[in-house]
């Protein structure tokens, strides 16, 4: 089994949208992607949180295949993001960003970690993607995910981190945003072209839409048609924890492994939109995963005559 090393931000979010509010509430692009990817291996969690943030980091991953020996305590607040959504839940709008503790953040990785061999750099400023990529000896994986903020205020370091990923993991406005291309097919082109061996596209309720490696064709998957959706919060950190984690459960990283964790991460993405923020995740079982992805299967399964 391969342990990930994960970097990215644990942060208090608050939350609002046409069901309802929740206020404080621990979030953040590394929390949601350790917790999912928890369900497939080891993690190793490399983040910064404020003394405020109290003995919730035991709470929160206690029991589960998250080590916490990376996760930095310092003096000042933790990490703050406030979200708003309308009834169009694939459109949010950032209220703020308060960096806090994460302005003086440097990731320093422990030394038991510098040979992990899967590495995932989640939506942090890409010059701290770039500070991991320097501390890591020859990962066999390295995934990253990134946002518009970065795309816009510092997109030279992206580019950086662009040439030195093997798949990317975006969303559907930040890779048009990225490639200045409309046409996703155009921006996933582009993008690969950028660096990234795989880039996957994430497109909210429309599901994923990723490039493959043998034939320069494509793969796309749905999203689950569920009734029940209050917030997509984490969507797309949790989707990055059930992809990322399935590969490295995998001992051959290729198409057909990348179509399955495609598969996986959304499955883990579909429960996690179920309830506020981090609550559906932290009571989903193994048994509830395997039987969602075997609902995925018969959702997208066609015969031939
Ligand atoms: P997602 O809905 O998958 O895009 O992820 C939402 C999570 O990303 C929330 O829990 C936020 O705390 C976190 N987040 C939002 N903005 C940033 C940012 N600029 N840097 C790091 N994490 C962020």
């Amino acid at each position: 089994m391969n342990p990930i090393l994960a970097v990215g931000s644990v942060a208090f979010d608050t939350i609002i949208n046409p069901f309802g509010e929740a206020n404080r509430i621990v979030g953040g692009s590394a929390t949601y992607f350790s917790i999912a990817a928890s369900f497939f291996t080891d993690v190793r969690l490399v983040a910064v949180v404020g003394e405020d943030f109290a003995d919730r980091g035991d709470q929160l991953f206690g029991g589960r295949r998250v080590d916490l020996a990376g996760l930095q305590t310092v003096p000042g607040e933790t990490f703050r993001w406030k979200g708003e959504y309308g009834f169009d839940l694939n459109n949010r709008e950032t209220i703020y960003t308060k960096l806090n503790v994460f302005e003086q953040f440097h990731p320093a990785i422990p030394e038991a970690y510098r040979s992990s061999p899967i590495v995932f750099l989640g939506n942090i400023h890409p010059q701290l993607q770039l500070e991991v990529l320097d501390q890591v000896s020859a990962p066999r994986l390295v995934a990253a995910d990134t946002m518009n903020l970065w795309i816009e205020t510092t997109h030279d370091e992206l580019r950086e981190v662009l040439k030195r990923v093997d798949v990317l993991i975006i969303n559907d406005s930040e890779a048009r945003e990225l490639s200045h291309e409309a046409n996703l097919v155009k921006a996933a082109r582009a993008i690969k072209a950028m660096g990234p061996k795989t880039v996957v596209i994430k497109r909210g309720e429309h599901g994923v839409l990723m490039t493959r490696a043998d034939d320069g064709e494509f793969f796309a998957a749905p999203a689950m048609p569920l009734e029940e959706v209050f917030d997509p919060t984490g969507a797309g950190d949790t989707f990055a924890g059930g992809f990322v984690g399935s590969l490295a459960a995998c001992s051959q990283v290729n198409d057909a492994a990348m179509a399955r964790a495609i598969i996986y991460g959304s499955t883990l993405a579909s429960f996690a939109v179920e309830d506020f923020g981090l609550d559906r995740l932290l009571t989903l079982t193994q048994d509830e995963i395997r039987d969602r992805f075997g609902c995925f299967k018969r959702l997208t399964h066609f015969e031939i005559d």
